[in-house]
């Protein structure tokens, strides 16, 4: 199938937009110019209005606003309303849990396919491929939907570029429905707000089971983290311990991410933990084991006690911040 547009869903939580929605509507653009047509942005629920704001500074043709309070249901409606305006199109979505969910839901309404954790693009005339990892990245697969005026593509956080532009995007208000929200929002989860770190974060620091308890996840590796402005990760181990929630975890079974920058403290590098992260940018590892398996595909093993190390590293990330500012 041939795509004319492209929709970039934009996920947000209040008005602040998650990296991987900026992500999804820079690469919006990117595929657009390759098939000759335009970049949507979609943005619904509340705050949305507040989202338009940042969404002005992306380069968007149009950008569609639902300002109303339904909770993924009017997201969906939002995606498929603009998606039937436009004419074929290739809907970009964060692949993350909320992500899946509205592309997952399009897909369903308008019978189209859906590939998930695309990490790359290939176009050829109107058709674009999907290139995705599988079975922990072993295997690079290239996939092309057909059989259907759409498409939907998640693609992996921190591996596209979200850039700023001069240019504003028209913004078209969309038709309120006037239904009621079939869903209420009671609490958020704390794995939910753990999401959001390591995944988007683009320094995570990560403990291991040589940590030896949950205290230096919520102290030194905290410290470390928030001095970079970054997230705290966590081997299975960690978790299994009971030390940090999985909401952490980073892996085969936890989370696939790809920061720029990524600190291994006491995390020994297993193959069902280095496919969650063999992806970032720069990989430091500190551990007091100089011949730790993951010293063999880190950039830079720091060999010695975490516990003496990583708050002198917090305090030099501090005092160079200091010297910057
Ligand atoms: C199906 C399956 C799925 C899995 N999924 C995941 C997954 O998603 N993520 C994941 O991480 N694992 C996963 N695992 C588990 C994985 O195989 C390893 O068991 C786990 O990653 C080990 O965690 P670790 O590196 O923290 O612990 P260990 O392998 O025990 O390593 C601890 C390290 O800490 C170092 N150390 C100890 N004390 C200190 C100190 N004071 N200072 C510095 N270094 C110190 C030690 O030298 C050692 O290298 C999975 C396993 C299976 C079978």
């Amino acid at each position: 199938m041939t795509y004319q547009h492209v929709i970039a869903f934009i996920e947000h939580k209040h008005g602040t937009i998650r990296r991987s929605s900026l992500e999804a509507a820079t690469q919006a653009r990117t595929l657009a110019d390759q098939l000759g047509g335009k970049a949507h942005a979609v943005v619904a629920g509340a705050g949305a209005q507040q989202a338009v704001e940042v969404l002005k500074r992306y380069p968007l043709d149009q950008i569609h606003v639902l300002d109303e309070d339904r909770f993924l249901d009017g997201a969906v409606d939002a995606v498929e309303a603009v998606a039937k305006a436009v004419g074929p199109a290739l809907v970009l979505v964060g692949n993350t849990m909320i992500g899946r969910d509205v592309g997952s839901r399009f897909a369903a309404r308008v019978d189209c396919g859906i590939n998930a954790d695309v990490v790359d693009f290939k176009t050829d005339g109107g058709q674009v491929s999907c290139v995705m990892p599988k079975l922990g990245g072993l295997v690079i697969t290239t996939c092309t939907l057909t059989g259907s005026d759409y498409g939907v593509a998640a693609i992996r956080p921190n591996v596209f570029a979200a850039k700023e532009t001069s240019g504003a995007g028209e913004v078209v208000q969309l038709p309120s429905s006037g239904k009621a929200s079939a869903v209420t929002v009671e609490d958020e989860v704390e794995e939910a707000a753990a999401e959001l770190g390591v995944e988007e974060a683009s320094v995570v620091v990560s403990g291991g089971r040589g940590m030896g308890g949950p205290e230096p996840f919520t102290t030194i590796l905290k410290d470390l983290a928030d001095a970079f402005g970054g997230a705290v990760g966590a081997s299975r181990a960690a978790v299994d311990a009971g030390w940090v929630s999985h909401g952490h975890q980073v892996g085969q079974t936890g989370k696939t991410i790809s920061p720029q920058l990524y600190i291994a403290v006491g995390i020994s590098g297993a193959i069902q933990h280095k496919v969650g992260m063999r992806t970032s940018e720069t990989i430091i590892a500190i551990n007091k084991d100089g011949n730790v398996p993951i010293g063999e595909f880190a950039d830079l093993l720091v060999v010695g006690d975490a516990f003496a190390i990583v708050p002198e590293l917090t305090k030099l990330v501090r005092d160079a911040k200091a010297v910057h500012a």
